[in-house]
């Protein structure tokens, strides 16, 4: 028989493990809490490692043919001279929204929106959970892929609250008008960079602004204002603040790091932010949650294996991988903002 599966979340890495359990053959559910799966907008990346864990989940490498992303310029701050580049390898960039949407298209039928766990007990051999509709459910496993403040995590596993690292990202996109044909980013100034990738075919820059400051402090300072930081800027990224003093669309996002010593306990287990959440300054956040699914869908469904043993293999396997590009990540986020110079 096969097993049945459900998935708390219908984020990114909730919607591959979805379609990565049902094409090996369990009967798998989504519940998604918000009353809509709506598209979320920006720009991601992913590495030839990410992408082979979406092949795993079913979805074929031509679905993300991209030109690679290349290489950036980096820019001193202080006197825009270029004084370095850095290779991006294999890594190339999509449309959030594109990527959401290709996950979503062959699992739709799974997902229930509108719909939260308010009680799971882990009652060997299946797991009873009671939903915010009323209604309840039997399943042999329950993974919560609900983001950084996972309820799976704090209620079925009793994990802690996500952590702020005292950094912000904000994103926003700039028309590409004066025809830059490489990335490129700035050294630390004032405890901020500030840097850009093409985008659409190279027609829109997509500018990223990390700043080493509380959480919640940014989210209404005007670009305009942030923008004097960078005062003075030649070449690209000089377009950049140009483009800052007329307040195109932001994103602020105050970034959040997830640690947790508990990532299994019998038939329960959490993955993506919901178990690491991490810095975007490497932009693997999204792809470490794929390939934390890639290992769930082989390992629930591999015959004769035991559920408790499968997501406790999981942990095992992924938890100390994890945790080094958490690590990684959490030193680039500070080392980005670090003011060079007094
Ligand atoms: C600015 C920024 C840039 C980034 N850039 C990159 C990048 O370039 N490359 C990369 O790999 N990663 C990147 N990341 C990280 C990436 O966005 C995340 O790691 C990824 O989206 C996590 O996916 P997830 O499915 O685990 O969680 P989420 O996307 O947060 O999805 C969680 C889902 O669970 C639902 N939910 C929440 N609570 C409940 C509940 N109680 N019951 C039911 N449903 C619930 C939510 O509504 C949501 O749909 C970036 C992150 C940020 C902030």
């Amino acid at each position: 028989m096969s097993r049945r599966v459900l998935v708390v979340g219908a984020g990114l890495v909730g919607l591959g493990l979805a379609h990565g359990l049902h094409i090996r053959g369990a009967e798998v559910t989504v519940a998604e809490r918000a009353p809509e799966l709506s598209e979320v907008g920006w720009a991601i990346t992913l590495s030839d490692l990410h992408r082979n864990a979406l092949d795993r989940l079913g979805y074929p490498p031509s679905l993300w043919q991209r030109e690679p992303m290349g290489y950036e310029y980096i820019f001193d701050a202080h006197t825009s001279l270029p004084v370095n580049t850095f290779e991006f390898g294999p890594t190339v960039m999509l449309e959030r929204s594109l990527l959401q949407m290709r996950l979503l298209d062959p699992v739709r039928d799974l997902v229930r929106t509108g719909t939260a766990p308010v009680s799971v007990e882990d009652d060997a051999p299946v797991v009873g959970v009671r939903f915010d509709d009323g209604t309840t459910g039997e399943y042999d496993a329950v993974i919560g892929t609900d983001g950084v403040h996972s309820w799976i995590r704090r209620n079925a596993l009793g994990g802690p609250a996500p952590l702020d690292i005292g950094c912000a990202v904000i994103r926003f996109r700039v028309p590409n008008r004066i025809g830059v044909t490489f990335a490129a980013r700035t050294t630390p100034i004032q405890g901020s960079r500030l840097g850009y990738f093409l985008n659409d075919g190279g027609e829109t820059l997509h500018c990223m602004l990390f700043i080493n400051d509380p959480a919640g402090r940014h989210h209404d300072t005007p670009l305009s204002t942030l923008a004097e930081r960078f005062a003075g800027l030649q070449g690209p990224l000089g377009h950049v603040v140009e483009a800052m003093r007329s307040e195109p669309d932001r994103l602020c996002v105050d970034i959040k790091q997830v640690t947790t010593s508990v990532w299994a306990r019998g038939r329960v287990a959490i993955a993506g932010d919901a178990a690491h959440a991490m810095s975007p300054a490497l932009g693997q956040g999204a792809g470490a949650g794929f390939e934390d699914a890639a290992v769930l869908s082989d390992l629930l469904t591999a015959p004769g294996l035991p559920v408790e043993h499968a997501l406790a293999g999981y942990e095992q396997i992924r938890r100390p991988a994890v945790h080094d590009l958490q690590y990684r990540s959490f030193n680039a986020a500070r080392e980005l903002v670090l003011d060079e110079k007094p």
